[in-house]
């Protein structure tokens, strides 16, 4: 019984794998090595449950799907039929309205931080995580030092303003200041 409990939650992780590469394949990264886009949301799913030891395939699912609505042609309809309505919310959640101006969109980023659930919590500082281990590993070929110190200095507002609600959330704030540290230092040394 419980190995048939666990692979479900296994195939249901691989369906959000599997519908994620799908949905990104014509996509790359913007940073110089150009990967493939779907490399982003495996990192994030992997730092939910290496760093925050987030268990819930619904958590995980999402992080994995957090992009496919921002950057593909996906609608929440769409997840909500193939994942589930919770799925699809968390997804929503962490997804930018594109039709705002970038500025506008950052800002509210930072004001809306505290309002998100937990599963969006979890999934919001894994992205920030990911992106600013980016900035030093794979740095956009057209970023400017200026432009990145500002990159750093929004997502660190951004992950501060998230709720405490747990030691997985804990956990994550934690190693997202850890980083940003240690990429702060690297962009300091190589400018
Ligand atoms: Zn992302």
């Amino acid at each position: 019984m419980v190995y048939i409990l666990l692979m479900r939650k296994v195939n249901f992780i691989l369906k959000a794998l599997n519908f994620s590469a799908y949905k990104h394949r014509y996509q790359r990264r913007k940073g110089d090595e150009h990967l493939p886009y779907i490399n982003h949301p495996i990192r994030v799913a992997y730092l939910v449950s290496e760093i925050g030891k987030v268990e819930d395939p619904v958590i995980i699912a999402s992080a994995i799907l957090h992009d496919v609505v921002e950057d593909t042609e996906t609608s929440f309809d769409e997840l909500k039929e193939e994942f589930g309505e919770k799925v699809a919310s968390i997804v929503m959640e962490d997804t930018d309205d594109k039709r705002l101006e970038k500025k506008e969109r950052k800002r509210l980023q930072i004001e809306n931080a505290k309002d998100l659930s937990y599963g969006a919590t979890i999934v919001r500082i894994a992205d920030k995580i990911a992106n600013i281990m980016d900035i030093v590993n794979s740095p956009p070929d057209d970023w400017s030092y200026e432009r990145k110190k500002d990159y750093l200095q929004w997502a660190k507002s951004v992950v501060s303003k998230c709720k405490d609600y747990d030691g997985s959330v804990k956990d994550l704030k934690d190693y997202f200041f850890e980083t940003l540290k240690k990429v702060e230092k690297s962009l300091k040394e190589h400018n």
